[in-house]
Order: structure tokens, then sequence, then C-alpha cells
């Protein structure tokens, strides 16, 4: 089974549905950024385009605005995942802190996904998105799983340490091959994943960013030229993904 845990409709005109039709992959996360193409968009689109042979899970992304939170409330039962955007959506570590508290109290438990891309925008620097920063939320907050989204940019060094202590984290593949293409730091990341014996790493292509077979192919190729085993492999690909679902 393979699921890309990473995508994104940004527009009516996608050729998401259409690229899943004719790939490998057996199932998409389609996950929806408050503040750029939003819920209310997606949804009808999924309705058209649900099929039987491909499975399709939504993230619905939330922000500390309470009209926000409580339109993600009302629908989340629809939602497999929370997806927060710190940089896109300008918030910092005690805004997010806020958000799981509401979560909690709320009794939702959906696996939180958090955007950690270190880069900075006019009212958002690069040092409030990295991942270390956000170790006392994992502990705070243990009854969450979390997936850091891009496996932390440059900071990957970081977030495999913090894969290997803590239960509650995971991380997505995407963007990192796209973005460092044949550099060390791509190298790296399937050092790691190798490492982790495919434990706890979900596969991701950040469509559009990348097409959809173009970044599976890529990466499962990358993941074999290692030397990584065809159980670790299935693991990335698709396996992580269904078990964090049935937490
Ligand atoms: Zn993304």
């Amino acid at each position: 089974m393979i699921i890309d845990s990473h995508t994104h409709i940004t527009d009516k005109n996608s050729d998401l549905f259409k690229e899943l039709e004719t790939s490998n992959i057996d199932g998409i996360n389609i996950i929806c950024v408050s503040g750029l193409f939003e819920e209310e968009n997606v949804i009808p689109m999924v309705n058209e385009n649900r099929t039987k042979d491909k499975q399709i899970y939504l993230t619905s992304s939330i922000s500390l605005d309470d009209f926000q939170i409580n339109k993600a409330f009302e629908n989340f039962d629809r939602f497999n995942f929370i997806k927060i955007h710190p940089r896109v959506q300008s918030l910092v570590y005690e805004d997010i802190r806020k958000i799981l508290i509401d979560l909690r109290s709320k009794h939702i438990l959906k696996p939180i996904i958090i955007d950690m891309f270190p880069y900075r925008t006019d009212r958002f620097r690069i040092n409030y998105n990295r991942p270390i920063n956000y170790e006392e939320l994992l502990i705070e907050f243990n009854d969450y799983n979390f997936v850091f989204a891009h496996f932390g940019g440059i900071y990957l060094r970081e977030v495999f340490m913090m894969l290997k202590c803590y239960k509650n984290l995971y991380a997505d593949t995407s963007l990192i091959t796209r973005y460092f293409k044949d550099s060390p730091i791509d190298d790296e990341l399937y050092y790691f994943i190798k490492r982790l014996e495919g434990e706890k790493v979900l596969y991701g292509s950040d469509y559009p960013e990348m097409k959809l077979q173009e970044s599976l192919d890529l990466q499962l190729k990358k993941m074999q030229s290692i030397g990584m085993k065809s159980n670790h492999i299935e693991r990335v690909l698709g396996k992580n993904f269904l078990d964090l679902l049935s937490c």
C-alpha cells in the first residue's frame, strides 16, 4: 500500500486526481492550509473525484482565529489530521500551545502535522520554527502524535535524534529531495531513514511542488540505492501512515 502523506490542492484546476488515477499510488493525504486554498474549496473536489480503488485522506488546518477553530471543530470528524503551519499562519510556540490546549479540552486527539521548514518572512523568524524548540511541546502533549513535515529542513539531524527520543513524533520526507536535490543534505535524509529502519517516517511529495509519480520514483530509488530492506521501505511508503491513523 503506497500512501503519499503530503499533497496540496492549490487551485480549481489541480491535476492531483488525474495524476493519482494514473500513478502507482494507492492513496493521498490532502493537506488544507489556512489562508491558501481552504477546506470549503477542497471538499467538493474530493467528493467529485472519489473512486473505489484510491484512498483520499484529508487534513484540516486551524489557527488561533476562533472562527477557524470552530469551523474545524464542526467538520473535524471528516478530517484525519490537523495541520498547523507556523510560518504561513505567523504562529509562534505559545500560539501553538494555546491551540493544543483548546483541542485537548475538546477531546480532539487527531495527529498534528506541523510544518517544520525554517524560513524567514516579514513577521516570522527562522528560529521560531526550529525543530528542537518544540521539544517541550512533545513532552507536554504526549497524548498527541505529531508529524514534523519536511523533516526539519536543514535541521534534519535534530529531527533524527528527536525521532529516536520521542515516541509521539513522526516526520515526513516531503520537499527535502526537491529543495536539496543531489546535495549531501538529501543523502543524509536517506541515511537517517535507513538508520531508523523506516520507522516513524512518512513518505510525502508536497504535490504540486513535485509530480506524484515522479516524486515516488525518485524517493523509492534513493531508498533502494542505499540498500534499505524492502519491508523497511514499505513502512515509509504507507504502513507508518496507516498505523498512525489507527492509533
Ligand atoms: Zn506542504
